[in-house]
């Protein structure tokens, strides 16, 4: 996680939709039972990322260096464009599917990575919409707005989860209560 140019920054926004295209593609040559494989797998790696990425905001990104000194540049610095470069989301691809690949074999490794991918990409998404747009009252959006402003700006230590507040309720790691009154929160 670095402070980047902008097309830097945004090419994770561009590297990682053809990374999933590619593990697509391969996907289309498997066999019928192959590809059930896949998509199983998919789901599998889409399931695991929530819980992935409130385990690495807590426990990396807060306690471990040097991610905890880019990470609280980001805290210092929510509008600016920090983010980890697109070689090493591509790196980190390869380290997750060539283990898999060893322990479960070509259809399931692809369909687990281009989950896990998946999870990935929403939260980049979604990290980067809750600093830079305006969301709809009420909307999923300004819920995680709302959630993960309180992460940045609250004293106590919490609210890790992005893109959902489940794996936050699970490990008691809340701060305050997202409802329709927090509106003028965010
Ligand atoms: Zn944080
Ligand atoms: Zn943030």
């Amino acid at each position: 996680m670095f402070r980047m140019s902008k097309s830097a920054y945004f090419a994770e926004f561009i590297v990682l939709p053809g990374l999933l295209g590619a593990l697509t593609i391969v996907a289309c040559n498997f066999s019928e039972a192959s590809l059930l494989g896949w998509l199983l797998a998919f789901f599998g790696g889409v399931a695991i990322w929530p819980p992935l990425e409130y385990l690495i905001h807590r426990i990396v990104f807060h306690h471990v260096q040097p991610f905890v000194a880019f990470h609280l540049e980001h805290h210092h610095a929510p509008l600016a464009l920090i983010g980890a470069p697109a070689w090493a989301s591509f790196v980190a691809a390869i380290f997750v599917l060539l283990p898999l690949w060893i322990l479960i074999g070509l259809p399931a490794a692809t369909g687990a990575t281009a989950g896990l991918s998946t999870g990935y990409l929403f939260y980049v998404l979604v990290h980067y919409a809750v600093h830079h747009r305006r969301p709809k009252r009420g909307s999923y959006l300004q819920r995680a707005q709302v959630r993960h402003l309180r992460h940045h700006h609250m004293p106590e230590s919490g609210n890790f989860g992005v893109t959902t507040g489940l794996w936050d309720r699970c490990f008691g790691t809340v701060i305050g209560r997202v409802s329709r009154g927090d509106i003028s929160a965010a």
